[in-house]
């Protein structure tokens, strides 16, 4: 196989709960991540001289091996000591730095199809112990569906999988340092734990109402402080009918769960009208594993 071409998707979080800090700085969280259907392509093409090329749309991105699809590519280059060389084309849809996995999305993919390319044959598993390396988030990006998230990200659990719904996001035009946003919150008490458990339960009763209303993010106790642009387009999502919306990972993208397409198209619409923001996106669940 010469050429592949992969779709990246993006993530939500359902749930995000933080349950202590590691020596080595990394936090112990307990989460629910969910697929959702807003990808990036990822071409793969076979070259004949050896090396990693990275192209992108995204001018601002980086293209060495500060890219986490280049890392990726290297790592599988490296211990299994292929001579030929790849090019790695990156068609960005997913919004950078935004809480939404892009590119961790990126690395999975590149992992995921280095494999099947070269006919490495790592099972699965194999390749989660291999993201794991370049992020915590590549291990459930390899996986996806609806999954609890433990240890730093890595230790997952597969759930029953999210009932349909219309998933609305919203990307304010602001940045959030993932590094402040936890530094910040290492400095405070949590006095408000998110009911993952709550989530788990919606979810086994295929319960859309019970898992919406159980949506919590507690990292939104040092962002939505900090940025009030982020209640403001929550608001605005549940006044026009969303069962429930939060903040995503460590932001700033918010997503409201709908149950008609319609209501969450309004609810975008509205969003842009007051000028919150520009970058909203109507999309759904993604519960299909990896064929
Ligand atoms: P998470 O939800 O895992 O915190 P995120 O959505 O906050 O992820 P990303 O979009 O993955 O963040 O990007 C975070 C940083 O990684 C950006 O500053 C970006 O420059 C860098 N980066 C490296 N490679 C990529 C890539 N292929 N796509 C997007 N960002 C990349």
């Amino acid at each position: 196989m010469d050429r592949l071409e992969l779709k990246a998707l993006a993530k939500v979080n359902l749930g995000l709960d933080v349950l202590g800090r590691r020596s080595n700085g990394y936090h112990d969280v307990r989460m629910v991540m969910q697929t959702v259907y807003l990808y990036d392509q990822v071409i793969m093409e076979k070259k004949k001289e050896p090396g990693i090329e990275v192209e992108t749309n995204l001018y601002f991105l980086p293209v060495n091996e500060n890219n986490l699809a280049y890392k990726a590519a290297k790592l599988l280059m490296d211990e299994f000591h292929i001579k030929e060389g790849i090019k790695i084309t990156l068609k960005k849809h997913i919004p950078v730095a935004a809480g939404m996995a892009g590119g961790s999305s990126n690395a999975a993919a590149v992992l995921y199809g280095m494999n099947r390319m070269f006919a490495l044959k790592l099972p699965e598993k194999a390749l989660m112990e291999r993201g794991v390396t370049l992020g915590a988030d590549v291990p459930y990006c390899i996986m996806r569906g609806t999954v609890l998230a433990e240890g730093i990200g890595e230790v997952l659990t597969p759930l029953s999988p999210m009932p349909k719904c219309h998933i609305l996001l919203a990307k304010p035009p602001i940045s959030v340092s993932t590094k402040f946003v936890y530094d910040e919150l290492d400095s405070r008490e949590i006095t408000k734990h998110p009911d993952i458990d709550g989530i788990i339960e919606g979810l086994d009763g295929q319960d859309l109402a019970r898992t919406a209303r159980c949506l919590g993010n507690v990292l939104e106790e040092v962002t939505v402080r900090e940025y009030p642009v982020l209640e403001q387009i929550k608001n605005v999502m549940k006044e026009q009918g969303a069962m429930n919306a939060i903040m995503s990972g460590s932001g700033p993208t918010v997503f409201g769960i709908f149950e008609e397409k319609s209501r969450a198209r309004e609810a975008g619409r509205k969003i842009k009208e007051t000028g919150l923001t520009k970058q909203v996106y109507v999309t759904n669940v993604h519960n299909a594993r990896r064929k």
